[in-house]
């Protein structure tokens, strides 16, 4: 059904790069076998699943929505992918993102955008676009994206689907190509709380390849998002966040806001304002961090290791420079290379200690006010997004007004606390999804569930 569904949609919508029939009917038919013998492998087991395109597949093309991979198959599957196949997801195919996970819209995908299945004319947000949009037009019911300032719980907000940003760590990093490795994490797109977390508990856990991974078990994730879909939030206490809200949010999206916060009091909760001075700073600081970790792990597409190799024109024995050049001109779009140039001048010696070096003093400061915040409330709540989904081509030409769509996702990846982003309702102006934005101190992921269930 959900092939059928990619046939008659995705031409318009645009979610997926790479659509495996045969091998997800063929994983399908052995879950409907083992279903036949009564035994499952998992409670999703025989549920397809989309993934996109920066998680490595075995015997499946892996982009990462650039060209500079174009044809590309990986020999090993990421851990995470490696869990679903055993957990027994039939995996549907590989989706749409911007390249190298680098934007708000997947507008810089190198393959062409895709669209918002709200409004065939809007972003589906970004870079997990693929992602999200799959999951809101119906063409899987469940995938998997990966965060490093927003990528998830973003196009969850502006598409109407639940997407969480797991505790850094808290899922397995191996496979995953690396945008900027302090920053990233996988999670799942989902349309309901209850669904993204049998997806959590299948992907999470600790892993040997991962040097960074908890070493503790995944916290009862479904337990936590049955207790909150029983509505009851008494005793939990929330933290609005002060700085996450006001100027620049869009009406519609803080009227929605403001409207969930009710419900969450009526739900019992008692609902107090926190301030996080050191947010305003964090855009600035990620901006500096993120193409510092992201210009170094860059330097591995040299046109000898992966994908593409361009020889420079008009040059008889070109050297190996030569080719490099030549190859990272034509297999990078212009996103991914501001990203490098901006990376590596503040990595240069002298601005060094002057943009690093204070950007990571920055990422202690939101980290302690996300400590002081959490000494006050259970979890924080804010907007997810400032604003509805925006029209294609509104910002792709001004970096700084795309980079202003992750303003409230971005302190969570700083400091590596949880989020989830649920559907608050439709924007008055627009008619479009608005999303809410739930966060927790590291390894509670189980309070994001339960009140995200809550307010769902
Ligand atoms: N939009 C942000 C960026 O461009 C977040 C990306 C992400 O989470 N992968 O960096």
């Amino acid at each position: 059904a959900h092939l059928d569904r990619i046939g008659e949609v995705d031409g318009a919508v645009h979610a997926f790069l790479h659509v495996d029939a045969e091998g997800a009917l063929a994983q399908a038919a052995a879950a409907d076998e083992r279903r036949a013998e009564g035994t499952t492998l998992s409670p999703l087991d025989g549920v397809p699943i989309a993934v996109k395109d920066v998680l490595a597949t075995e015997g499946l093309p892996t982009t990462c929505g650039s060209k500079i991979l174009e044809g590309w198959v990986p020999p090993y599957d990421a851990t995470a992918v490696a869990r679903l196949r055993a957990a027994g997801l039939p995996i549907l195919g590989k989706t749409n993102m911007d390249e190298f996970a680098m934007g708000s819209s997947t507008e810089h995908s190198a393959y062409g955008p895709t669209r918002n299945p709200w409004d065939l004319d809007r972003i589906p947000g970004g870079s997990g676009g693929g992602s999200a949009a799959a999951v809101a037009a119906f063409e899987a019911p469940l995938a998997l994206g990966t965060d490093t300032g927003g990528s998830i719980r973003q196009p969850g907000a502006v598409t109407g689907t639940v997407g969480v940003k797991p505790t850094y760590g808290a899922v397995s990093r191996y496979g995953l190509v690396a945008l900027a490795n302090s920053l990233d994490q996988v999670g799942p797109v989902t349309r309901t709380v209850l669904d993204a977390a049998l997806l959590h508990e299948v992907i999470g856990g600790h892993d040997p390849r991962d040097s960074t991974s908890i070493q503790a078990p995944v916290p009862d994730l479904v337990a936590a998002a049955r207790r909150g879909a029983d509505g009851d939030l008494t005793g939990v206490r929330v933290g609005v966040v002060k700085e996450l809200g006001g100027d620049g949010y869009q009406d519609g999206v803080l009227a929605r806001f403001t409207e969930t916060v009710d419900l969450m009091v009526a739900a019992g909760a008692e609902v107090v304002e926190v301030s996080c001075p050191s947010f305003v700073h964090a855009l600035a600081a990620y901006y500096l961090i993120l193409p510092a970790e992201a210009s170094s792990n860059l330097a591995k597409f040299d046109a000898m290791r992966y994908g593409l190799r361009v020889l420079p024109d008009g040059v008889a024995d070109p050297s190996a420079e030569e080719v490099m050049r030549a190859t990272r001109d034509a297999g990078f779009g212009d996103e991914v290379k501001r990203r490098i140039i901006l990376g590596t001048y503040a990595l240069s010696s002298g601005y060094y200690d002057a943009y690093y070096g204070q950007a990571q003093k920055v990422r202690t400061l939101i980290t302690r006010d996300f400590d002081a915040a959490f000494e006050r409330a259970d979890v924080l709540v804010s907007p997810t997004a400032p604003t509805t989904a925006f029209r294609l081509g509104e910002k792709v030409d001004d970096p700084l007004a795309m980079y202003l769509n992750d303003l409230a996702t971005i302190p969570a990846n700083l400091s590596g606390v949880p989020g989830i982003s649920v559907p608050s309702g439709l924007a008055d102006e627009d008619g479009l999804p608005a999303g809410l934005q739930v966060l927790a101190p590291v390894q509670a992921d189980d309070r994001c569930y339960r009140v995200g269930a809550a307010v769902e």
